[in-house]
């Protein structure tokens, strides 16, 4: 998926879930880590680039586990009334296992091992499709906020 449906899909869900433009935000700087990590195609050996595309970095494991430690000791993730660090780190984890997510439906990602990759690939990245599928998220999203939110 193109970096600006990672980043609205994903902000978009995380806001639905939260209700919080900040906690949306982390959620919208997690969603780019998992490609940060694997550095920009563009400089050095694009095929060296290629070969480490959707590996450990976007091993959904590394993230859930990080959730759940800050989970562990954070109280209110969902709703905080006061927003310190480890909702910020929390909800920057939602957003990249949101990416993974995310191109898990337009190829192939981790999923209990870094080498093993699935994926449903229903649409090409950067095709319309993908771009549909997008807005259909987010009309998702809005109507599911707007029905539970009163
Ligand atoms: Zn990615």
């Amino acid at each position: 998926m193109k970096w600006v449906n990672h980043e609205i899909v994903t902000g978009v869900v995380c806001y639905s879930l939260s209700s919080d433009p900040l906690l949306a935000i982390a959620g919208m700087v997690g969603a780019i880590v998992p490609d940060k990590i694997e550095g920009n195609p563009r400089s050095g050996n694009y095929w060296s680039w290629r070969a480490r595309h959707r590996g450990w970095s976007h091993w959904p494991l590394l993230y859930l586990l990080l959730a759940l430690l800050i989970a562990q000791g954070t109280p209110d993730l969902l709703h905080p009334a006061d927003i310190a660090m480890p909702h910020l780190v929390f909800w920057g984890c939602v957003g990249a296992l949101l990416h993974i997510a995310e191109d898990a439906v337009c190829g192939k990602v981790p999923l209990l091992t870094p080498w093993g990759k699935h994926g449903l690939r229903l649409f090409a990245v950067g095709s319309v499709t993908e771009y549909l599928f997008a807005i259909a998220i987010v009309c998702l999203c809005w109507l599911l906020h707007r029905s539970f939110s009163g």
